[in-house]
Protein backbone atom coordinates (compact mmCIF):
# COMPACT_ATOMS: atom_id res chain seq x y z
CA UNK A 1 0.00 0.00 0.00
CA UNK A 2 2.93 2.48 0.80
CA UNK A 3 4.54 1.91 -1.97
CA UNK A 4 1.24 2.22 -4.52
CA UNK A 5 1.04 5.46 -2.71
CA UNK A 6 4.50 6.57 -3.26
CA UNK A 7 3.50 5.19 -7.02
CA UNK A 8 0.40 7.45 -7.14
CA UNK A 9 2.34 10.45 -5.42
CA UNK A 10 4.84 10.77 -8.09
CA UNK A 11 2.43 10.53 -10.70
CA UNK A 12 0.62 13.22 -9.22
CA UNK A 13 4.19 15.37 -8.93
CA UNK A 14 4.71 14.18 -12.72
CA UNK A 15 1.35 15.20 -13.69
CA UNK A 16 1.95 18.75 -12.23
CA UNK A 17 5.28 19.11 -12.99
CA UNK A 18 4.06 18.52 -16.67
CA UNK A 19 0.93 20.73 -16.15
CA UNK A 20 3.49 23.20 -15.08
CA UNK A 21 5.64 23.30 -17.92
CA UNK A 22 2.72 23.10 -20.09
CA UNK A 23 1.02 25.98 -18.70
CA UNK A 24 4.76 27.72 -19.04
CA UNK A 25 4.81 27.13 -23.01
CA UNK A 26 1.20 27.75 -23.11
CA UNK A 27 2.19 31.22 -21.46
CA UNK A 28 4.62 32.23 -23.33
CA UNK A 29 2.67 31.17 -26.03
CA UNK A 30 -0.37 33.57 -25.14
CA UNK A 31 2.23 36.75 -24.17
CA UNK A 32 3.24 36.45 -27.99
CA UNK A 33 -0.09 35.99 -28.86
CA UNK A 34 -1.45 38.72 -27.66
CA UNK A 35 1.87 40.79 -28.79
CA UNK A 36 0.28 40.06 -32.06
CA UNK A 37 -2.77 41.03 -31.17
CA UNK A 38 -4.38 37.41 -31.56
CA UNK A 39 -6.63 35.58 -28.84
CA UNK A 40 -5.91 32.57 -27.50
CA UNK A 41 -8.63 30.26 -25.41
CA UNK A 42 -6.50 27.25 -24.74
CA UNK A 43 -3.66 29.60 -22.96
CA UNK A 44 -6.31 31.35 -20.98
CA UNK A 45 -8.20 28.14 -20.01
CA UNK A 46 -4.95 26.98 -18.69
CA UNK A 47 -4.03 30.17 -16.99
CA UNK A 48 -7.70 29.88 -15.07
CA UNK A 49 -7.07 26.61 -13.88
CA UNK A 50 -2.79 26.76 -12.64
CA UNK A 51 -2.99 26.49 -8.83
CA UNK A 52 -1.12 29.57 -7.11
CA UNK A 53 1.40 27.35 -5.16
CA UNK A 54 3.06 29.04 -2.44
CA UNK A 55 5.17 27.67 0.68
CA UNK A 56 2.72 27.65 3.73
CA UNK A 57 5.06 29.90 5.99
CA UNK A 58 8.09 32.05 4.03
CA UNK A 59 11.95 31.27 4.73
CA UNK A 60 13.14 33.36 7.76
CA UNK A 61 16.21 34.12 9.91
CA UNK A 62 16.51 32.27 13.05
CA UNK A 63 17.42 34.94 16.14
CA UNK A 64 20.11 32.46 17.53
CA UNK A 65 20.89 28.81 17.77
CA UNK A 66 18.85 28.32 21.07
CA UNK A 67 15.50 29.47 19.40
CA UNK A 68 15.72 26.93 17.12
CA UNK A 69 16.09 24.26 19.62
CA UNK A 70 13.28 25.11 21.37
CA UNK A 71 10.86 25.23 18.06
CA UNK A 72 12.12 22.08 17.23
CA UNK A 73 12.54 20.44 20.24
CA UNK A 74 8.33 22.32 20.32
CA UNK A 75 6.98 20.74 16.93
CA UNK A 76 8.95 17.47 17.94
CA UNK A 77 6.69 16.54 20.59
CA UNK A 78 3.85 17.79 18.92
CA UNK A 79 4.35 15.49 15.75
CA UNK A 80 4.57 12.67 18.26
CA UNK A 81 1.78 13.36 20.57
CA UNK A 82 -0.85 14.51 17.99
CA UNK A 83 -3.73 12.30 17.77
CA UNK A 84 -4.77 14.48 14.34
CA UNK A 85 -3.54 16.55 11.83
CA UNK A 86 -4.02 20.40 11.59
CA UNK A 87 -4.30 22.40 8.61
CA UNK A 88 -2.84 25.86 9.07
CA UNK A 89 -3.10 26.11 12.61
CA UNK A 90 -1.11 27.75 15.97
CA UNK A 91 1.04 25.72 18.60
CA UNK A 92 2.53 26.72 21.22
CA UNK A 93 4.70 25.03 23.67
CA UNK A 94 6.02 25.54 27.31
CA UNK A 95 9.21 24.13 27.41
CA UNK A 96 12.11 23.56 30.38
CA UNK A 97 15.16 24.19 30.06
CA UNK A 98 17.03 22.15 33.42
CA UNK A 99 20.90 22.11 32.85
CA UNK A 100 21.04 21.78 29.35
CA UNK A 101 18.88 19.50 29.02
CA UNK A 102 15.41 21.00 26.99
CA UNK A 103 12.45 18.84 27.11
CA UNK A 104 8.24 20.30 26.57
CA UNK A 105 6.05 20.46 29.63
CA UNK A 106 3.15 20.83 27.38
CA UNK A 107 1.51 22.21 24.29
CA UNK A 108 -1.87 23.57 23.07
CA UNK A 109 -2.91 23.50 19.33
CA UNK A 110 -6.38 26.11 18.44
CA UNK A 111 -7.63 29.31 17.51
CA UNK A 112 -11.22 29.04 19.09
CA UNK A 113 -12.79 30.96 22.05
CA UNK A 114 -16.37 31.03 23.46
CA UNK A 115 -17.68 34.02 23.78
CA UNK A 116 -19.21 36.01 27.42
CA UNK A 117 -21.84 33.07 27.92
CA UNK A 118 -19.29 30.74 29.49
CA UNK A 119 -16.86 32.91 31.39
CA UNK A 120 -18.61 31.48 35.22
CA UNK A 121 -18.60 28.05 34.16
CA UNK A 122 -15.94 26.12 35.83
CA UNK A 123 -15.82 23.53 33.99
CA UNK A 124 -15.79 24.79 30.26
CA UNK A 125 -12.73 25.87 29.13
CA UNK A 126 -12.93 29.25 27.35
CA UNK A 127 -10.15 30.28 25.20
CA UNK A 128 -8.69 27.83 23.32
CA UNK A 129 -6.18 29.84 21.47
CA UNK A 130 -2.36 27.84 21.57
CA UNK A 131 -0.62 30.19 23.79
CA UNK A 132 -3.56 30.00 26.21
CA UNK A 133 -3.77 26.29 26.33
CA UNK A 134 -0.26 25.71 26.83
CA UNK A 135 -0.26 27.90 29.91
CA UNK A 136 -3.42 26.03 31.35
CA UNK A 137 -1.17 22.60 30.33
CA UNK A 138 1.33 23.56 32.16
CA UNK A 139 -0.30 24.67 35.23
CA UNK A 140 -1.55 21.03 34.89
CA UNK A 141 2.18 19.86 35.63
CA UNK A 142 3.04 22.25 38.00
CA UNK A 143 -0.07 21.29 40.28
CA UNK A 144 1.28 17.85 39.96
CA UNK A 145 4.95 18.84 40.49
CA UNK A 146 4.29 20.92 44.00
CA UNK A 147 2.13 17.70 44.82
CA UNK A 148 5.35 15.88 44.75
CA UNK A 149 7.46 18.13 46.00
CA UNK A 150 5.37 19.04 49.07
CA UNK A 151 4.27 15.13 49.71
CA UNK A 152 8.48 14.31 49.50
CA UNK A 153 8.76 12.93 46.26
CA UNK A 154 11.38 14.39 43.62
CA UNK A 155 9.73 17.19 41.68
CA UNK A 156 11.05 17.89 38.63
CA UNK A 157 10.74 21.90 37.92
CA UNK A 158 10.34 22.70 41.82
CA UNK A 159 11.82 22.27 45.34
CA UNK A 160 10.93 23.45 48.54
CA UNK A 161 11.61 26.81 50.10
CA UNK A 162 10.87 26.56 53.59
CA UNK A 163 8.11 28.24 55.03
CA UNK A 164 6.85 29.68 51.78
CA UNK A 165 6.17 26.40 50.28
CA UNK A 166 7.57 26.01 47.17
CA UNK A 167 10.18 27.65 44.09
CA UNK A 168 11.35 26.80 40.98
CA UNK A 169 14.51 25.19 40.90
CA UNK A 170 17.66 27.29 40.07
CA UNK A 171 18.84 25.03 37.74
CA UNK A 172 15.31 25.58 35.85
CA UNK A 173 14.00 28.23 33.36
CA UNK A 174 10.95 28.65 31.55
CA UNK A 175 10.55 29.08 27.57
CA UNK A 176 7.24 30.13 25.57
CA UNK A 177 6.94 28.68 21.85
CA UNK A 178 4.41 30.11 19.42
CA UNK A 179 4.39 28.47 15.98
CA UNK A 180 3.01 32.42 15.01
CA UNK A 181 2.89 35.75 16.88
CA UNK A 182 0.18 36.22 19.92
CA UNK A 183 -2.91 37.74 18.49
CA UNK A 184 -3.78 41.15 19.47
CA UNK A 185 -0.73 44.23 20.16
CA UNK A 186 2.05 42.37 18.81
CA UNK A 187 0.32 41.38 15.81
CA UNK A 188 -0.06 45.45 15.09
CA UNK A 189 2.62 46.23 13.06
CA UNK A 190 2.50 50.56 13.71
CA UNK A 191 3.94 52.72 15.89
CA UNK A 192 7.64 50.86 15.05
CA UNK A 193 10.03 49.39 12.53
CA UNK A 194 10.10 45.70 12.15
CA UNK A 195 13.06 44.22 12.76
CA UNK A 196 14.09 40.56 13.70
CA UNK A 197 16.81 41.49 15.99
CA UNK A 198 17.39 43.13 19.49
CA UNK A 199 19.83 46.03 19.28
CA UNK A 200 20.93 45.60 23.07
CA UNK A 201 22.24 41.49 23.74
CA UNK A 202 24.69 40.41 26.24
CA UNK A 203 26.86 38.44 24.35
CA UNK A 204 28.71 36.61 27.29
CA UNK A 205 25.49 35.16 28.50
CA UNK A 206 25.88 31.22 28.63
CA UNK A 207 22.22 29.08 27.96
CA UNK A 208 21.01 31.97 24.96
CA UNK A 209 21.48 35.42 24.24
CA UNK A 210 19.91 37.60 27.30
CA UNK A 211 18.92 41.23 26.21
CA UNK A 212 18.33 44.49 27.49
CA UNK A 213 14.92 46.34 26.64
CA UNK A 214 14.87 50.35 25.70
CA UNK A 215 12.81 52.36 27.48
CA UNK A 216 9.30 52.86 25.12
CA UNK A 217 8.23 55.99 24.17
CA UNK A 218 4.38 56.05 23.98
CA UNK A 219 3.79 58.94 21.48
CA UNK A 220 0.72 57.05 20.19
CA UNK A 221 -1.26 55.93 23.12
CA UNK A 222 -4.33 57.37 22.11
CA UNK A 223 -4.59 55.53 19.40
CA UNK A 224 -3.94 52.06 20.68
CA UNK A 225 -0.34 51.72 21.22
CA UNK A 226 -0.15 49.91 24.54
CA UNK A 227 -3.94 48.95 24.39
CA UNK A 228 -5.53 45.77 25.56
CA UNK A 229 -7.53 44.13 23.15
CA UNK A 230 -10.34 41.29 23.29
CA UNK A 231 -11.05 38.18 21.06
CA UNK A 232 -13.66 39.15 18.80
CA UNK A 233 -16.09 37.41 16.37
CA UNK A 234 -18.46 40.59 16.00
CA UNK A 235 -18.44 42.74 13.82
CA UNK A 236 -20.57 44.81 15.93
CA UNK A 237 -17.88 45.45 18.77
CA UNK A 238 -15.04 44.87 15.98
CA UNK A 239 -16.36 47.98 14.71
CA UNK A 240 -17.00 49.86 18.19
CA UNK A 241 -13.51 51.43 18.02
CA UNK A 242 -14.28 55.46 17.20
CA UNK A 243 -10.73 57.01 17.07
CA UNK A 244 -8.07 54.58 16.77
CA UNK A 245 -7.24 53.10 13.51
CA UNK A 246 -8.14 49.64 12.47
CA UNK A 247 -7.44 47.23 14.98
CA UNK A 248 -5.79 43.55 14.51
CA UNK A 249 -7.70 41.17 12.66
CA UNK A 250 -10.25 39.12 15.45
CA UNK A 251 -10.13 42.27 17.83
CA UNK A 252 -12.20 44.56 19.54
CA UNK A 253 -11.66 46.93 22.35
CA UNK A 254 -10.91 46.21 26.02
CA UNK A 255 -14.35 47.74 27.53
CA UNK A 256 -13.55 47.55 31.00
CA UNK A 257 -14.07 44.80 33.60
CA UNK A 258 -17.69 45.86 33.81
CA UNK A 259 -18.63 45.10 30.43
CA UNK A 260 -16.50 41.78 30.70
CA UNK A 261 -19.42 39.35 30.56
CA UNK A 262 -20.07 39.91 26.52
CA UNK A 263 -16.58 40.50 25.75
CA UNK A 264 -14.64 37.60 24.34
CA UNK A 265 -11.40 36.65 26.15
CA UNK A 266 -8.25 39.13 26.02
CA UNK A 267 -6.38 38.60 23.07
CA UNK A 268 -3.11 36.24 23.58
CA UNK A 269 -0.84 39.29 23.68
CA UNK A 270 -2.24 40.85 26.64
CA UNK A 271 -2.12 37.52 28.32
CA UNK A 272 1.45 37.08 28.10
CA UNK A 273 1.83 40.16 28.90
CA UNK A 274 0.34 39.58 32.13
CA UNK A 275 2.32 36.21 32.35
CA UNK A 276 5.47 38.75 32.53
CA UNK A 277 4.18 40.80 34.92
CA UNK A 278 2.35 38.42 37.18
CA UNK A 279 4.05 35.29 36.81
CA UNK A 280 2.68 32.03 35.23
CA UNK A 281 0.77 30.99 38.60
CA UNK A 282 -2.93 31.14 38.47
CA UNK A 283 -4.85 31.90 41.96
CA UNK A 284 -4.39 28.62 43.62
CA UNK A 285 -0.93 28.33 42.82
CA UNK A 286 0.18 31.05 43.99
CA UNK A 287 -0.60 30.33 47.14
CA UNK A 288 2.14 27.47 47.21
CA UNK A 289 4.71 30.02 45.68
CA UNK A 290 4.61 32.47 48.53
CA UNK A 291 7.58 33.94 47.92
CA UNK A 292 8.52 33.51 43.88
CA UNK A 293 6.29 32.45 41.20
CA UNK A 294 7.35 30.94 38.40
CA UNK A 295 8.25 33.11 35.33
CA UNK A 296 8.91 32.59 31.55
CA UNK A 297 12.19 33.55 30.55
CA UNK A 298 12.04 33.43 26.85
CA UNK A 299 9.31 33.46 24.31
CA UNK A 300 10.03 31.90 20.40
CA UNK A 301 8.03 33.03 17.76
CA UNK A 302 8.04 31.66 14.74
CA UNK A 303 5.44 32.68 11.33
CA UNK A 304 5.32 37.11 11.66
CA UNK A 305 7.49 37.48 14.14
CA UNK A 306 8.92 41.66 14.45
CA UNK A 307 11.24 42.17 17.69
CA UNK A 308 10.24 45.78 18.21
CA UNK A 309 6.39 44.96 17.90
CA UNK A 310 6.75 41.49 20.22
CA UNK A 311 8.83 43.23 22.73
CA UNK A 312 6.22 46.81 23.17
CA UNK A 313 2.87 43.48 23.25
CA UNK A 314 4.40 41.02 25.18
CA UNK A 315 6.69 43.34 28.25
CA UNK A 316 7.77 46.61 27.39
CA UNK A 317 4.16 48.23 27.49
CA UNK A 318 3.90 47.32 31.10
CA UNK A 319 7.23 49.29 32.13
CA UNK A 320 5.62 51.38 34.63
CA UNK A 321 4.83 48.08 36.59
CA UNK A 322 7.16 47.75 38.94
CA UNK A 323 7.50 48.34 42.71
CA UNK A 324 9.75 51.47 41.84
CA UNK A 325 6.98 53.29 40.46
CA UNK A 326 4.11 52.19 41.97
CA UNK A 327 4.48 51.22 45.63
CA UNK A 328 1.47 49.22 46.42
CA UNK A 329 2.16 46.36 44.60
CA UNK A 330 2.96 43.09 46.55
CA UNK A 331 6.11 42.08 47.48
CA UNK A 332 6.88 39.48 44.09
CA UNK A 333 4.65 41.52 41.64
CA UNK A 334 6.51 43.52 38.61
CA UNK A 335 7.35 42.96 35.49
CA UNK A 336 10.27 41.07 33.95
CA UNK A 337 11.12 41.48 30.29
CA UNK A 338 10.52 38.72 28.16
CA UNK A 339 14.18 37.62 25.48
CA UNK A 340 12.18 37.84 22.16
CA UNK A 341 13.88 35.23 19.33
CA UNK A 342 12.44 34.29 15.93
CA UNK A 343 13.39 30.86 14.81
CA UNK A 344 13.42 29.53 11.00
CA UNK A 345 11.64 26.00 11.73
CA UNK A 346 8.76 25.96 10.64
CA UNK A 347 5.61 24.33 12.05
CA UNK A 348 4.07 23.52 8.66
CA UNK A 349 6.66 22.87 5.62
CA UNK A 350 4.22 22.19 3.38
CA UNK A 351 2.71 23.97 0.59
CA UNK A 352 -1.12 25.05 -0.33
CA UNK A 353 -2.91 26.80 -2.97
CA UNK A 354 -3.87 29.81 -2.79
CA UNK A 355 -7.57 30.64 -1.04
CA UNK A 356 -6.90 27.25 0.77
CA UNK A 357 -5.47 29.22 3.61
CA UNK A 358 -6.17 28.81 7.51
CA UNK A 359 -9.02 26.07 8.16
CA UNK A 360 -11.48 27.51 10.09
CA UNK A 361 -14.11 24.52 9.56
CA UNK A 362 -11.60 22.77 11.98
CA UNK A 363 -13.06 22.85 15.35
CA UNK A 364 -10.88 20.61 17.27
CA UNK A 365 -8.08 22.04 19.71
CA UNK A 366 -5.51 19.91 21.41
CA UNK A 367 -3.41 20.33 24.65
CA UNK A 368 -1.41 18.40 26.40
CA UNK A 369 1.05 18.35 29.41
CA UNK A 370 4.28 15.98 30.03
CA UNK A 371 3.18 12.75 30.74
CA UNK A 372 0.59 12.47 29.06
CA UNK A 373 0.22 9.70 25.90
CA UNK A 374 -1.55 11.63 23.53
CA UNK A 375 -2.91 15.36 23.23
CA UNK A 376 -6.80 15.65 24.62
CA UNK A 377 -8.66 16.90 21.81
CA UNK A 378 -11.29 19.93 22.95
CA UNK A 379 -13.99 20.96 21.03
CA UNK A 380 -13.60 24.97 19.78
CA UNK A 381 -17.86 25.26 20.23
CA UNK A 382 -18.49 23.64 23.71
CA UNK A 383 -14.95 24.12 25.70
CA UNK A 384 -15.59 20.39 26.51
CA UNK A 385 -13.67 17.15 25.21
CA UNK A 386 -14.67 16.41 21.70
CA UNK A 387 -17.10 13.27 21.79
CA UNK A 388 -17.22 12.66 24.62
CA UNK A 389 -18.40 16.18 26.30
CA UNK A 390 -16.31 15.19 29.26
CA UNK A 391 -14.98 18.46 31.27
CA UNK A 392 -11.45 18.78 30.39
CA UNK A 393 -7.99 18.19 32.20
CA UNK A 394 -7.51 21.52 32.47
CA UNK A 395 -10.57 23.35 32.79
CA UNK A 396 -10.57 25.10 36.48
CA UNK A 397 -12.71 22.73 38.01
CA UNK A 398 -9.80 19.97 37.08
CA UNK A 399 -7.21 22.21 38.12
CA UNK A 400 -8.99 22.96 41.59
CA UNK A 401 -9.32 19.27 42.29
CA UNK A 402 -5.51 19.04 41.78
CA UNK A 403 -5.00 21.68 43.85
CA UNK A 404 -6.60 19.92 46.70
CA UNK A 405 -4.27 17.43 47.00
CA UNK A 406 -1.21 19.33 47.44
CA UNK A 407 -3.03 22.26 50.00
CA UNK A 408 -2.71 19.72 52.75
CA UNK A 409 0.60 19.73 52.32
CA UNK A 410 1.14 23.68 52.91
CA UNK A 411 3.58 24.98 55.05
CA UNK A 412 2.21 25.84 57.91
CA UNK A 413 3.00 29.74 57.78
CA UNK A 414 1.91 29.70 53.94
CA UNK A 415 -1.42 27.81 55.44
CA UNK A 416 -2.23 30.42 57.90
CA UNK A 417 -1.50 33.12 55.18
CA UNK A 418 -4.30 31.39 53.41
CA UNK A 419 -6.68 30.78 55.92
CA UNK A 420 -6.71 34.15 57.47
CA UNK A 421 -7.51 35.68 54.15
CA UNK A 422 -10.19 32.96 53.35
CA UNK A 423 -9.00 33.20 49.77
CA UNK A 424 -9.63 37.35 49.73
CA UNK A 425 -6.77 39.27 48.58
CA UNK A 426 -4.30 41.10 51.71
CA UNK A 427 -5.12 44.31 52.83
CA UNK A 428 -2.16 45.84 50.86
CA UNK A 429 -3.48 44.43 47.42
CA UNK A 430 -6.86 45.79 48.63
CA UNK A 431 -5.70 49.30 48.41
CA UNK A 432 -3.96 48.64 45.22
CA UNK A 433 -7.08 47.49 43.91
CA UNK A 434 -9.01 50.44 45.43
CA UNK A 435 -6.83 53.05 43.87
CA UNK A 436 -6.98 51.18 40.41
CA UNK A 437 -10.78 51.09 40.76
CA UNK A 438 -11.45 54.57 41.35
CA UNK A 439 -9.18 55.32 38.67
CA UNK A 440 -11.48 53.23 36.30
CA UNK A 441 -14.32 54.75 37.47
CA UNK A 442 -13.29 58.08 37.21
CA UNK A 443 -12.49 57.62 33.67
CA UNK A 444 -15.67 56.09 33.34
CA UNK A 445 -17.61 59.21 34.48
CA UNK A 446 -15.24 61.15 32.31
CA UNK A 447 -15.55 59.40 28.89
CA UNK A 448 -19.01 58.47 26.98
CA UNK A 449 -19.84 54.40 27.49
CA UNK A 450 -17.32 53.17 24.80
CA UNK A 451 -14.15 55.88 24.61
CA UNK A 452 -13.43 55.80 28.30
CA UNK A 453 -11.08 52.69 27.25
CA UNK A 454 -8.38 54.30 26.29
CA UNK A 455 -6.85 55.59 29.42
CA UNK A 456 -7.87 52.69 31.44
CA UNK A 457 -6.06 50.52 28.31
CA UNK A 458 -2.66 52.60 29.08
CA UNK A 459 -2.19 51.70 32.99
CA UNK A 460 -3.46 47.85 33.53
CA UNK A 461 -6.83 46.36 33.01
CA UNK A 462 -8.87 44.96 36.11
CA UNK A 463 -8.15 41.48 34.88
CA UNK A 464 -4.34 42.04 36.57
CA UNK A 465 -6.21 43.14 39.78
CA UNK A 466 -8.48 40.72 39.46
CA UNK A 467 -5.42 38.34 39.58
CA UNK A 468 -3.96 40.15 42.17
CA UNK A 469 -7.06 39.95 44.69
CA UNK A 470 -7.00 36.57 44.24
CA UNK A 471 -3.37 36.59 45.63
ZN1 LIG B 1 -4.28 34.11 20.36
ZN1 LIG C 1 10.30 44.26 27.27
Amino acid sequence: MPVLTAVSALAAGAAVLLCRSRCHSLRSNAQLAKTSGAGNDESQLCEQKRPNIRNAEKDRPASCAFAERVASTAKEAYLLRRPLAHRQTVLASILALRGEELFVISFGVGTKFLDGEAISHRDVVRDLHGEVLARRGFLRFLHEDVLRCLSGEEAELVEHNGEEGCKLRDDVSLHLYTSSVPCGNASWKRWAKGGSTCSHVDPNSPLWPKQMHPQIHFHARAEGQAAFLVKSESKELQAMNKSIGPLPVGTALFQSELGRREQGPLTCSDKVAQWSALGLCDDLLSAAFAASTPRLASCTIGRKFSWPHAARALCCRLQGFHRGQMKELPQGYGLQHLDLFGCSVKLDDGVYEDGAGADFTEHRCLVWTRGDEAAEILDGRTGLVAETGAISRISKLSLTELASKWQEFIPAKAKTELLKSGGRPTEKQRDFSHVMYKTNVRLLEEKDAHGWSLESLVCFPRYILVLLKAR
